[in-house]
This record gives C-alpha cells, structure tokens and sequence, in this order.
C-alpha cells in the first residue's frame, strides 16, 4: 500500500480514526454488561425507594452508557486513584504519621434478624486511614467538579448537594458498620478536584448515624419489594413513589420506566426528539459558558414555549408565564386604559438535573430563561443537532 500524501484533509481523516479507535476502546475496556441483583449497591442510596427498588429488578433495562460518560467514569477511577497514592505518599509526612490500608475491603450489611443472613447492601471501600496515635478510619475518596467541591466544607454539605449525597450515604454506612474485625473512628471525605488541594470532610459515628440507620432502612424496604416482584407477588408499579418530584430529576428511570403523578398531573410532555434530546445534553455540557451553549438555551426556549412541564432524556424543564401590564391604546390615554396580558412573556426553568459520573460531577443549576410574546412566531421553526441519546444518570 503507497503511504498517502500528507494533505490537511488526510490530517483530518486520520484525526476521525484516532478518535474513533479512542472511543471504540473504551466501549469496549468500560462498558460493563447491565444485569439484575438481590441487594443494594453501597453507592445507590436513593431519596426514592421505587429508584432502588428499578435499580435492583430493572438494572438490565437502562440503556448502555454513551461514550462521553463512559471517558467521565474512566478519568474518574484514574484520578480518585492517584488521589489514594498521594495519600500513601503524605502519610510519612503526616504530624502524626498515618499509613494507608484496607482498598477494596468488602463491606456488606444484612438483614438484622433474618436467618438466611440476606444481603442487605454490599460495597468495597475506597481504603482506610491509621495514624501513629492508634485512630483509624474509613476513606471515601471522590472527583468533583470544582463548583460542586467548593461548595462542601461539612458533612452537611454532603448531604445537600445531589452530586455527593449518595456518597455521603455510603460513607456513613461504611462507618456505622466496618467489615468484621475492624471499628472505625471516623470517615474522611477525600474530595479531589482539578487545580486545587483535596477537601477533605471529616464525619464522626455521631453525625452519620441517622443517615446510615435511613438508608438501612430504605435498602430494607427496597429489598422486600424486590422480592415481591421477583416472586411475581407485585408489580414494580405499587412501589410508593416519592412525594417530591425534585428527587426524580436525573432518575435513569423517569420517563422510559416511571411517569410519576405529578408529572403525568402536570401534563408533562416527553420529549422523543433524539436531535432535541442531544441539543439538551449538549447544552447542559455547555451551560451559558460558550457562545454555542446560550444559543442552546435560546433554541430550548423556542421550542418548549408554552410548556408547563418537559422531560428531555435527563432533564425536566418547568415553564410558567408571566403577567405584563400592556397598553394597546394611544400614549395619551394609556393611563385610563391600561390592559394586562397574562401571556407577555413565558419562563422556562431547568430544573437541576443530577448528571452524575463515578469520580466527576457536575451541577445541575437551575436556569431561567424568558421568551417574549414578539419572539412566538419563531417556535415552530425546525431544529436541531444530530446524535442520539437518553442520558443515564445515577452511580454506575
Ligand atoms: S422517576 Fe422519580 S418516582 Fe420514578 S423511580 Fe425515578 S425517582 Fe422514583
């Protein structure tokens, strides 16, 4: 074969290959087949017991990861690697010295009183910290974004941000109950972020507790339910659902497995567009960051105008409109004629969206943004990007 000449066009062809060849490696080295279990991961606690409950008998339905979550998990695990290895290497230099130990230690809980021992939750923990003095605790180490990791300081912070709240759950059912042999003193929160120092967020037994006694319990429920349904004794449908529909955003399930009322009440509208449900991903990579990602948001007020309620892959939008006092009458008699217009302009809100990734995160901001009654004629104009894809939100 003659060696091609070296055109900018065979640059680029070549550069397509690369990038192919990158992608199709890591389908293939990260893409773990979806399959079906009898307890909860230690990194799935959920605010909704139906969410664990699909996470256990439907785990096999979500669709595959898309590529450029597949790269968000692998830069993860990399990175929350060498944020342990910088640890070990600390450790000597620590005041007192601590030494790192325990990675991939199993811990699993189980049914208090059931005779079988049933699993309950299962996970492996990230390592363990033991210094000179004879304390020893638990590590939960994470990657985050650096306007999610600056906004934790506390494990109350943890708890309220929908990127490490999960986490903060796993941490505290890792302290609460050490693998056998071992008793904890604390856990420390090793937030790794890009360009800065880790944060790192201790919590004691004292402040984990009610979080852990809550997700044993939930995972105790979510199990009991699973057994109905694997037993063909119920329907994953009678599940109570959550009250607040905040706790769906970002639910792999919603909208392809799960209508919850208030959205089916709201008369939310599912997006099928897959060119729209990609500009909607795209958009929420961009944010109002680029010159591309506040046209995004442009288009997505077009389209959705009007709309209460909208579920595009991972993301509800909420819309209402707002009132404008208006005068359709000559200046000189405004005053003694003035009208209201109930439909002057529309709000569209996007409601923050948990888009997490093992290792990153992201926020998931709310965004306002208002189109203008002069701006309705352009709603109806096609368009849109082209690929493809539902998100799939949660731990993997
Ligand atoms: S969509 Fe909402 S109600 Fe349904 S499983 Fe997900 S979190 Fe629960």
């Amino acid at each position: 074969m003659s060696r091609p000449a070296p055109t900018a066009d065979r640059a680029w062809e070549l550069a397509g290959v690369i990038r192919a060849a990158m992608t199709a490696e890591l389908i293939d080295a990260e893409q773990r087949p979806r399959d079906t279990r009898d307890y909860v991961y230690a990194s799935g606690f959920h605010p909704c017991v139906k969410r664990m409950v699909l996470d256990m008998v439907a785990g096999d339905k979500k669709p595959p990861w898309e590529p450029h979550r597949l790269a968000g998990f692998r830069m993860g695990k990399q990175r929350e690697n060498d944020v342990r290895l910088w640890l070990e290497a600390a450790g000597r230099y620590g005041d007192p010295k601590f030494e790192v130990f325990g990675k991939d230690m199993v811990a699993r809980f189980y049914h208090d009183n059931d005779p079988r021992q049933r699993k309950l939750i299962s996970g492996k923990i990230d390592g363990a910290l033991r210094f000179a003095t004879g304390e020893v605790g638990v590590i939960e180490t994470k990657w985050l974004a650096p306007w999610t990791v600056g906004k934790v300081h506390t494990y109350a912070d943890l708890l309220r941000s929908p990127w490490t709240r999960a986490a903060a759950y796993q941490g505290a059912e890792y302290l609460w109950a050490p693998p056998e042999g071992f008793a904890w003193d604390f856990v420390w929160f090793v937030l790794g972020v890009h360009g800065d120092l880790p944060h790192i967020v201790p919590a004691t037994l004292a402040d984990v507790t009610p979080f852990a006694d809550e997700f044993l319990s939930k995972a105790e429920e979510a199990v009991a339910w699973r057994d109905l349904v694997a037993d063909g004794d119920a329907s994953v449908d009678q599940v109570p659902l959550p009250k607040d529909l905040e706790v769906c955003h970002g639910c792999w399930a919603l909208g392809s497995m799960c209508f919850p009322p208030q959205v089916a009440a709201e008369g939310a509208h599912l997006e099928l567009n897959e060119d729209r449900i990609a500009a909607v991903e795209r958009w929420a990579e961009l944010k109002e960051a680029t010159k591309e990602g506040k046209a995004l948001w442009e288009k997505l007020k077009r389209w959705y105008r009007g709309r209460e309620m909208v579920v595009v892959g991972d993301h509800v939008f909420t819309g209402k409109w707002q009132g404008q006092t208006v005068y359709d009458i000559p200046d000189e008699v405004k005053a003694k004629y003035r009208g209201f217009n109930p439909q002057y302009q529309f709000k569209l809100n996007h409601q923050a969206v948990v888009k997490r990734t093992e290792g990153t995160a992201q926020d998931g901001d709310t965004q306002e943004g208002t189109t203008h009654a002069q701006e309705a004629g352009e709603a109806a104009r096609p368009e849109g990007t082209t690929g493809a894809a539902h998100g799939q939100g949660a731990e993997r």
